[in-house]
């Protein structure tokens, strides 16, 4: 059977040349970098080349990375750190409805020891309002973290406005760019972010790796303390294999993003279109085009999204629903709920994620098995039944 992948936004295969560029840290270069002798040269020097890649993709200085294990683990680093060496200035903090579990679970357990978050809306296009934003602002707000693009919609962030207004009150600004590095430009030196956490898995680089951008001056109380890493900011001998990955995984993205954004996105047309024309009662959820170019978010009407997905999964094809963490359980997702979709509708919502291997064939054969599926589903509702009378 065919297998195709539609589901880059929860994970991606590792490339081929990533793969080649950790490979020597697994077998003879496996010293540990914070050696002086002749064991740790080699891999200090790859985490160092790595670093500079990483800084390289962002615009800005390779001092102002730190490598973790995760994007989850740079969320929080970058939010409790924060919160906890300002504290003194304030205990408010702004984020939004639409955030990841990483971000929004930080935030509730902060909320338990005593910080105050606001949630703010977003649109039928899953936006924030930037005005909103401000309004929100207190003498006592520290910290505002809005993620850079959404992972379920993949609906960009007005970033460049939303830092401004953080810059303009003194107020930090933490972005949650995990979707959207290696998919679309992010230049740090034009925007006022001080923290932005990313991911390796999410960018063609392997699971147990990711990076926080700490600007030069932001203070943060470090999560894992241990040894003298990261210049004191991360405990924990370095992932050099992960780390030498996530660097070369950044070359390829700064490399190939307009090639691969021209690619993923007439996919996308191309599915959705395809799709609206064999498939009634569907909507495309979130802004048309502030969004990445390779996430197509659609609501079947009258069909539960969890068994589409298995039959498209018994078709060979992966897809999603919600996102990987809620999927599995019957709540709705919280993004489009917040986008204002009814729940019936993200009940029926299905999350196809483009990603580098997928070809205009793959997008055809969903096209072709998609119909008779969503007739036969739809067939055994009672609601439809309704609708065809
Ligand atoms: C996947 C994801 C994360 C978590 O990253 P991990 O490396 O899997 O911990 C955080 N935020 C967003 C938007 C994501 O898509």
């Amino acid at each position: 059977m065919k297998r195709i992948y539609f589901d880059h936004n929860a994970t991606t295969p590792v490339h081929e040349e990533v793969v080649t560029a950790m490979l020597p840290y697994l077998t003879e270069e496996w010293g540990n970098p914070s050696s002086i002798h002749w064991a740790g040269r080699a891999p200090k020097k790859a985490v160092e080349e790595a670093r500079d890649k990483v800084a390289a993709l962002f615009n800005c200085t390779p001092a102002e990375i730190i490598f973790t294990s995760s994007g989850t683990e740079g969320d929080n680093h970058a939010i409790k750190g924060l919160a906890y060496a300002r504290k003194d200035k304030g205990n408010h903090i702004i984020t939004t409805k639409v955030e990841h579990p990483a971000v929004l679970n930080t935030c509730k357990q902060l909320a338990k020891e005593g910080f105050d978050v606001t949630y703010l809306g977003v649109d039928s296009g899953g936006l924030i309002s930037v005005d909103e934003l401000e309004k929100a602002i207190t003498p006592k707000t520290i910290l505002i973290t809005i993620m850079y693009a959404n992972n379920e919609t993949g609906v960009i962030s007005p970033i460049k406005e939303a830092s401004d207004v953080a810059k303009k009150h003194g107020v930090a600004f933490h972005t949650d760019a995990v979707q959207a590095a290696g998919k679309v430009p992010i230049d740090l030196s034009v925007l006022n972010i001080d923290l932005m956490a990313i991911s390796g898995h999410k960018l063609y680089a392997p699971k147990g790796v990711g990076a926080l951008y700490v600007k030069r001056g932001t203070r943060l109380v470090p999560l894992i303390h241990g040894g003298h890493h990261e210049r004191n900011r991360r405990g924990g001998t370095e992932n050099v294999a992960g780390i030498a990955a996530l660097g070369k995984a950044c070359e390829i993205a700064g490399r190939d993003m307009e090639k691969e954004a021209a690619h993923l996105s007439a996919l996308r047309t191309r599915l959705e279109k395809g799709l609206a024309e064999k498939v009634p009662h569907i909507t495309i959820n979130g802004h048309p085009e502030k969004r990445l170019p390779n996430t197509a978010n659609v609501s079947f009407e009258f069909v539960e999204g969890e068994s589409l997905l298995l039959n498209l999964d018994m078709k060979g094809i992966a897809a999603s629903s919600g996102s990987a963490c809620t999927s599995g359980s019957l709540e709705p997702s919280h993004v489009l709920l917040a986008l204002g979709v009814p729940v019936e509708n993200s009940h029926g919502s299905v999350r196809f994620s483009l990603g580098k291997g997928n070809t205009a064939e793959d997008v055809d054969f969903l096209i072709e098995v998609m119909p008779p599926i969503v007739e036969r589903m739809r067939s055994m509702s009672p609601l439809y039944a309704g609708i065809k009378l």
